[in-house]
């Protein structure tokens, strides 16, 4: 199951903070102004895009080898697999147009249903969808109740702590246990966080705003939008920022030998190339900016897209659920043969599943999942045909997956981080309170720092 699922139906957290009405420091001529935008993911896209529909001038440096980011569409096998960010979340929300923009490139998109699984609980056993589902909300139902008997009582509360309190009754029938570790990880990989890391405060507190909708699977290709985005703008790859200056009105960005210079930037590199010092920045960061980088997390979520010589499984669910398979965060699978009709299942732990996997050959990958697999569909013939596996934390250039609000973090957090330094300007996923950790909040945050570059007037 994958974000803003219905473990997140069950409450909304978060006090949004308005996108749009960010004060607006300087009020240029935009007439042929150049910007330098650091990182070709869909931030960097977004802003490029908004700023040469705009006259301005707009170069892209990109470290990697290619553009995209965390949003990369693998077709060697002759599909398109999502090996970063697979869904359109919040479709329904007014300013997420994602979806519209890829259907108007021709990307076919499809409703995901996450009440479509097949559960199979810790001894390998089907559990009936019918009881999973009544289970579920009454699940839903314990958990509020847990966080109003819970909140204010103690400062600091993870999401764990407000599970484990709905679900204090020892006596839990293990289909029920089933259903509470399914939500739990549900919940995990939403935050791609340990529920015991995640702000209880921040995501069950006070209505986000996050508009709960329909989520819409990309199976046209993700990287549609990226490559749409960037026609016609310069982007030149390899090429690793390491430092940024202002120097009276225009900002100096070096990358190997080279020094590029430009009326502003707009940094678009993920959270952990700013918390570890990837990049150095004249002037440094005010102390606002520090805290809150200290504060708000990187998550890890990783894919295993493992792909069969025939489809073993029955049905046509959405997901399959295997909690017999490593603990409570790698279980859950996109059954991708309900879209594309190919015998490829993906597997999508988080946090310390996801860390475990990152360390692992493939042949051991490949091993641990044909058991879990045979334990659930012990009578039939398992043969894979190949995997991709995804190592998010080991990408020098993402460092981890989206972030995420962990206990002692707030919402305030994402907009000290957007905080422009005179001209060098900061958008990407963990910039934007609402909607962080998603496709549609880092394309949102590129175009408003692409107006606030341009002074409002783009
Ligand atoms: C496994 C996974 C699943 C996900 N699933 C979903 C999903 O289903 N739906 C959803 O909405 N979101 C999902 N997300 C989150 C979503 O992918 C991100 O929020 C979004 O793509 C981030 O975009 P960005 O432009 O902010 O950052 P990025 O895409 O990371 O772009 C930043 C760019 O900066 C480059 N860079 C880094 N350092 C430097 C440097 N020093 N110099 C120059 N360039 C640099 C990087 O190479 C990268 O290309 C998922 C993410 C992952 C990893």
């Amino acid at each position: 199951m994958d974000r803003r699922t219905f473990s997140r139906q069950l409450i909304a957290g978060l006090a949004a903070l308005p996108l749009w009405n960010l004060a607006y420091g300087n009020h240029p001529d935009p007439s042929r102004k150049k910007v330098i935008v650091i990182g070709a993911g869909i931030a960097g896209a977004a802003a490029a895009r908004a700023l040469a529909n705009a006259g301005l001038e707009a170069q892209v440096l990109e470290a990697s080898g290619r553009v995209g980011g965390r949003i990369h569409t693998f077709r060697d096998w002759g599909v398109n697999l999502e090996l970063g960010a697979n869904w359109v979340h919040n479709t329904n929300h007014p300013d997420n147009r994602i979806d519209e923009q890829l259907r108007q490139l021709g990307v076919a998109l499809e409703k995901t249903n996450y009440y479509r699984f097949q559960l199979f609980d810790g001894e390998g056993q089907q559990i009936s969808r019918l009881r999973a589902l009544l289970y579920s909300l009454n699940l839903q139902k314990r958990v509020q109740q847990a966080w109003q008997e819970l909140a204010g009582t103690e400062a600091g509360l993870s999401i764990r702590q407000v599970f484990d309190h709905a679900a204090s009754d020892p006596g839990l029938s293990s289909a029920r246990q089933a259903m509470l570790r399914f939500s739990r990880e549900a919940y995990a990989q939403s935050l791609a966080a340990s529920l015991s890391d995640a702000s209880a405060d921040h995501y069950l507190g006070a209505d986000n705003g996050e508009a709960l909708g329909k989520d819409q699977l990309v199976l046209g290709g993700y990287d549609t939008l990226v490559n749409h985005l960037l026609q016609g703008v310069p982007v030149q790859l390899h090429t690793e920022v390491r430092e940024i200056r202002q120097q009276g009105q225009q900002v100096e960005v070096l990358a190997g030998n080279d020094t590029y210079e430009a009326d502003y930037a707009i940094v678009t590199v993920p959270l952990s190339i700013l918390q570890n010092g990837g990049i150095q920045f004249s002037p440094g960061f005010p102390e606002e900016k520090k805290r809150a980088l200290s504060r708000l997390r990187l998550g890890l979520f990783n894919k295993v897209a493992m792909r069969f010589t025939e489809k073993f499984w029955s049905g046509s669910p959405d997901f399959l659920v295997l909690q017999h398979n490593r603990g409570e965060h790698g279980s859950i699978l996109l059954n991708h043969h309900h879209y594309s009709g190919q015998p490829i299942l993906v597997a999508m732990p988080v946090a310390d599943a996801a860390a475990w996997l990152e360390a692992q050959d493939e042949e051991t990958i490949q091993r641990s999942w044909r058991e879990a697999l045979h334990k659930a569909f012990p009578h039939r013939e398992i043969e894979f045909r190949g995997t991709a596996v995804t190592r998010w934390q080991a990408n020098p250039f993402s460092r981890g997956s989206y972030s995420f609000v962990p206990v002692g973090a707030a919402a305030r957090d994402f907009a000290a981080i957007a905080e422009p330094l005179g001209r060098i300007h900061f958008a990407g996923e963990a910039t934007i309170s609402a909607f962080h950790g998603t496709v549609h909040g880092a394309y949102l945050s590129g175009v408003r720092e692409a107006e606030r570059v341009m002074g409002g007037k783009g």
